[in-house]
């Protein structure tokens, strides 16, 4: 699903995927594992590249060493069900987060459960349209979706998007009212398409000439997805989070992360494939405190592509990295 021929392979892919239960859909993928790790090894989890500051680069607000933002897809009624835990836990811990929605998907528009996490503290963003692999098959059908997420961006006084699986034209998504997109990764081998932005700091994406549109700041997320992690390579601990977190810590940058409710086990007993022990999350967010007291800035995604806007303005923006610069070999 890689390489030249990956989005052949994907389209076919998305469209035999509805049919597989997902316990089959992570041992396949598990296939590919040993050889994706083997010859990332020098790019993932960590991409030393990826640290060097943006031209003009004036640090975090407050003088903060690094900003850390939390971001959750919600990917289907289970997830739903497990929203208010998550965020629940997020406030013992005193952050706060993103929680993006299927506006047309595996669930209803949750309109009670966007205001409880509006009334605390929360974003709600949007999480592709229908979720099913297709939002950017044609430029034709994607100009037509385009319309309906503005209208669910609009009716949830949203301004973030993130496509499903990470698929992405960051070109079309100018058709978007949104101040940011987070579909990018800085480096993440795994995903359908797995060109990375190599940034760990989020970056203005210009409207192309003759577009009228304000153009949109890019947050790549640059830990490794829980499901990642803990679902498809099995970790048991969250060792790799903590040190990339450090690595992101040193270097100034935005550590982002996308934690989906529907894979975290909070009751406990621990017998679901499809699940990883809250406890693992718990651990994180504690290492975070402990480790990092007082360093961090914990913003939104939208406050943060809000400040960045500000001291970026886009007529001033030269910045011209690329989200798909060349990237070491991929799969064959
Ligand atoms: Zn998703």
């Amino acid at each position: 699903m890689a390489g030249g021929s990956h989005g052949l392979l994907a389209r076919a892919y998305f469209r035999v995927r509805p049919f597989i239960p997902q316990t089959i859909r992570w041992s396949l993928r598990r296939i590919r594992i040993p050889g994706i790790i083997r010859r990332h090894s020098t790019v993932w989890p960590i991409d030393n590249t990826a640290s060097e500051k943006p031209p003009g680069w004036v640090g975090w607000p407050h003088r903060k060493q690094f900003a850390l933002v939390f971001t959750h897809d919600v990917e289907s009624k289970t997830g739903l069900s497990k929203v208010r835990d998550l965020a629940k836990l997020e406030i013992a811990h005193e952050f706060r987060s993103s929680f993006n929605f299927i506006p047309e998907g595996p669930y209803q528009d949750p309109a009670r459960l966007r205001q409880w996490l509006d009334e605390n503290g929360f974003e709600v963003g949007v999480h592709d349209l229908n979720h099913d692999g297709h939002l950017y098959e044609s430029r034709e059908s994607f100009s037509r979706k385009a319309t309906t997420i503005n209208r669910y961006l609009g009716n949830w006084g949203a301004v973030g998007f993130r496509s499903g699986f990470m698929l992405r034209q960051l070109d079309w998504l100018h058709d978007l009212n949104v101040l940011y997109d987070t579909s990018t990764f800085d480096t993440d081998p795994f995903e359908p398409q797995p060109e990375g932005s190599h940034t760990i700091f989020p970056f203005y994406v210009k409207p192309p000439a003759g577009h009228k549109g304000p153009g949109y700041i890019e947050l790549s997320y640059t830990l490794p997805q829980d499901s990642t992690l803990f679902i498809l390579l099995q970790e048991k601990t969250p060792a790799i989070w903590k040190r990339k977190l450090d690595w992101i810590a040193q270097h100034g940058g935005l550590a982002l992360v996308n934690i989906h409710p529907d894979y975290i086990d909070f009751s406990g007993t621990g017998n679901s494939a499809d699940c990883y022990p809250a406890s693992l999350l718990r651990e994180f967010m504690e290492y975070i405190r402990s480790r990092h007291h007082g360093t961090y800035w914990n913003p939104r995604a939208r406050d943060l592509a809000a400040w960045f806007r500000t001291q970026f303005p886009p007529d001033h923006s030269e910045d011209s990295r690329g989200p798909d610069r060349p990237h070491p070999p991929q799969d064959p």
